[in-house]
């Protein structure tokens, strides 16, 4: 019969209040082996997690006898507290955060706390093989089921984690348990892109000290841009990198000897960024200057279409839409990774156009060739028309079309096409197809140029060759 719990954690304290008879003094510590350190140090963490798992128990009992519908007569109001968590945190002189870990956790494992995929990680928080806080690792980086993620799926990826729970600390935990669900939920990874690049903003706005504050919400496509200028701005001078260039080295030293701070000096040099952006010439292709993030892709993701990619940088995956546009636009370089997890190739998945293809295509084009749109080529990507692994290693003009970033975007995230038809006369016509979705028929939209000087140049050059 299992013994009472009072009794049982009382024993407990007894037997751990009995450390003073054990040698801890300073030359007791420093006599010990360093296998016999850290095998101490593992046997006091699995006593921290079974203790932990008895107090969240505890305190998820505290959390039931003080349920919202008890209001004055629950336990935690009885005793002068708003929540269980505040109770909770006086009673055991913890912190805030390590009451609510404690709530929480004691929450799910009582009762039907936790949804049936999950059962199986009670056992083992109990036993003192998985941390409170591996148990909510676990929860959050799964997530719950939903139309593409079964709770079968789930209950699998549970049982996966729970074999390297010994081998896992809870940050990684979290990152296993949160790739587990991303492989599981390929479907919701654009979805959830989708969500992000939609709550993007910048908002300018005048406070009372005559200052004025920027709230800029970047979605990680946004965010690996930003924060990558960000740090080459400032990077030498928090400390920087330690293997530099004669040149880097003097930039160091000049960066060292400013008197600005950090942000002072951030602020400037995006100041100066915008400027320079400002003044760019309009006829020069964006982002023709060398790509610094990476995007990192399995070879056969890409070719397939289907799966996952990651921006160096951001904790979240992105879509393979996503991905193919990035490397289309060449302001990401793709590194390919085998499926043995091997680097395969750097950027030579990259069907580039060269500075003068470009300037070919800001001629040809005059800017965005989507119907419409006013776009100058300085906001303009070179789109490749063919799909993703037809191409025969040529890239040719003949088979870019510039596209702003909102159009680049639609074709590749929105299920768009462009087409090149060439006339019996042999001028290319350029055409959008829509997806289905929007028409059934999906019919083409022309896409005219809107170079003037091709429009101007050729009518007279094609009369003066037919005299
Ligand atoms: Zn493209
Ligand atoms: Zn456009």
């Amino acid at each position: 019969m299992p013994r009472p719990l009072l009794a049982s954690l009382a024993d407990a304290h007894r037997a751990l209040a009995t450390i003073d008879d054990v040698a801890i003094t300073d030359e007791a510590l420093a006599a010990l082996t360093d296998d016999a350190v850290l095998e101490a140090l593992d046997r006091a963490a699995a006593v921290r997690r079974l203790v932990d798992a008895r107090s969240a128990l505890l305190a998820g009992e505290v959390a039931r006898r003080s349920a919202p519908h008890l209001a004055h007569s629950g336990l935690a109001q009885r005793h002068g507290h708003r929540t269980p968590e505040e109770l909770v945190r006086v009673t055991t002189g913890s912190s805030r955060h390590d009451a609510r870990v404690a709530v929480r956790a004691g929450a799910v494992l009582i009762e039907e706390g936790l949804p049936e995929w999950a059962q199986a990680l009670v056992a083992p928080v109990t036993r003192g093989e998985l941390s409170t806080a591996g148990l909510e690792a676990i929860r959050s980086g799964l997530g719950n089921i939903s139309e593409t993620v079964s709770a079968d799926a789930l209950a699998s990826a549970v049982g996966a984690l729970l074999a390297d729970i010994g081998a896992l600390d809870v940050d990684r935990l979290f990152r296993r348990a949160r790739q587990l669900r991303d492989d599981l939920d390929v479907a919701g990874i654009a979805d959830r892109e989708r969500g992000r690049r939609d709550a993007r903003s910048l908002r300018v706005f005048r406070s009372s000290d005559g200052m004025t504050r920027a709230t800029w919400v970047l979605d990680p496509e946004s965010a690996a841009v930003v924060t990558d200028l960000y740090d080459r701005a400032t990077s030498p001078r928090r400390g920087g990198p330690s293997f530099l260039s004669p040149r880097d080295a003097e930039l160091v030293e000049r960066m060292r000897a400013d008197d600005r701070t950090p942000e002072q000096y951030a602020s400037d040099t995006f100041l100066e960024l915008l400027r320079a952006g400002a003044d760019a010439d309009s006829r020069a292709l964006l982002s023709s200057g060398a790509p610094s993030v990476r995007v990192v892709v399995t070879a056969s993701d890409l070719s397939a279409g289907t799966g996952a990619a990651h921006l160096e940088g951001q904790p979240d995956p992105i879509s393979l839409p996503t991905a193919q546009r990035l490397i289309c636009a060449g302001t990401q370089t793709a590194v390919l990774i085998a499926s043995t997890g091997q680097p395969l190739d750097v950027g030579r998945s990259q069907r580039l156009f060269t500075a003068r293809q470009r300037v070919a295509l800001s001629v040809r084009d005059g800017g965005c060739r989507w119907a419409g749109c006013e776009r100058p080529p300085s906001w303009c990507e070179a789109h490749h028309i063919d799909p993703w692994g037809s191409h025969n290693g040529r890239t040719d003009v003949a088979d870019g079309v510039l596209l702003c970033r909102h159009h680049h975007l639609l074709v590749h995230n929105n299920g768009w096409k462009v087409e090149r038809h060439r006339r019996p006369d042999g001028i290319d016509d350029y055409r959008a197809i829509p997806p289905a979705s929007i028409d059934p028929q999906r019919r083409p939209i022309p896409m005219p140029a809107r170079a003037e000087p091709v429009r101007q140049v050729l009518p007279a050059a094609r009369r003066r060759s037919a005299a």
